[in-house]
């Protein structure tokens, strides 16, 4: 949209706002749009837009607002507009070569720090496809007996990684390499964990096209009928490194929950555990090596 309207108040910019919106998404997703690109641009609380409606914008103002409206209406996730995403109470830095964290990852997280929360000295963990670093980071800072290393295929996805481990002073090594490609580690490892791409191609059609437009293919999709791709190379090093006792936690394609748990019990490991994310879908899983 070509901005020719240079004045306009703060009332009348909300409800152009919403009803330019209003068709894409829900009012009460509009509405937290609204505030999350107003606090984020303007540092306005909630309240100011309440407590100003005659408030005349700016050009400037009005130009960021409305660019901000252009990309949402053609379904750009607002974090990757403002450059930002939270997760597990921090906040990181994204952009279309990463993910945007999920909420059901935060329980994978949740479950790795309520198992590991004794008194060993340290752990070694290896996170397989890293992203925006959001696992390792928040892992990195709620443990300190974690030493983690993560990997990932993408460079520009490890710059990223590297920035936000910088921003929260998170102390992890970071490692270009495809996951696929990895049959040995240098060293024994207590914990993986593991977000790696689950989207079967065949899915496209039920994704909606926030995710399918602008994330990244290379983080969503396996090979063409090839769920269990990813999970396969992970089970298969998981095999060869993690010491007796040592814990794999990988998130998982609901679908295809039961193939992966057959697959996984032809190793040697023991206690496979499922669990549901808020939504009650199964979404991750564990196996302890025997
Ligand atoms: N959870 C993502 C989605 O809903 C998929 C993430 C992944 O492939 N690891 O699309």
């Amino acid at each position: 949209m070509i901005v020719l309207i240079l004045h306009m108040l703060l009332n009348e910019f909300k409800i152009f706002f919403t009803s330019s919106l209003i068709d894409h998404y829900p009012k009460s997703e509009i509405i937290a749009f609204y505030r999350r690109l107003t606090d984020y641009y303007f540092h306005w609380p909630p309240t100011f837009s309440v407590l100003n409606p005659q408030y005349q914008l700016r050009k400037d103002e009005l130009l960021i607002l409305s660019q901000a409206l252009d990309e949402l209406k053609n379904f750009r996730p607002i974090q990757y507009i403002i450059n930002e995403s939270n997760f597990f109470g921090r906040t990181f830095y994204v952009n279309e070569q990463v993910l945007i964290p999920r909420p059901e990852t935060e329980e994978l997280v949740k479950w790795v720090l309520i198992d590991y929360n004794d008194s060993k000295d340290y752990y070694n963990v290896l996170e397989l496809g890293t992203g925006s670093g959001c696992i390792a980071i928040s892992l990195a800072k709620e443990q300190s007996k974690f030493r983690i290393e993560a990997l990932d295929v993408s460079e520009s996805a490890l710059q990223i990684a590297k920035k936000n481990a910088l921003h929260h002073q998170a102390e992890i090594d970071f490692i270009q390499q495809d996951m696929t490609s990895v049959e040995v580690w240098s060293k024994a490892i207590d914990v993986i964990v593991s977000n790696p791409p689950y989207v079967e191609p065949n899915e496209k059609k039920e994704m909606l096209p926030n995710v399918l437009e602008y994330e990244p293919h290379l983080a969503l999709f396996t090979p063409k009928l090839e769920p269990l791709y990813f999970y396969k190379k992970i089970i298969s090093l998981a095999q060869t490194c993690l010491n007796p006792d040592g814990c794999l936690y990988m998130e998982i394609n609901p679908k295809f929950k039961e193939d992966l748990v057959t697959y996984i019990k032809r190793g040697t490991f023991k206690d496979i555990e499922v669990r549901n994310d808020i939504f009650g879908k199964n979404r991750m899983l564990k196996a302890v090596k025997s």
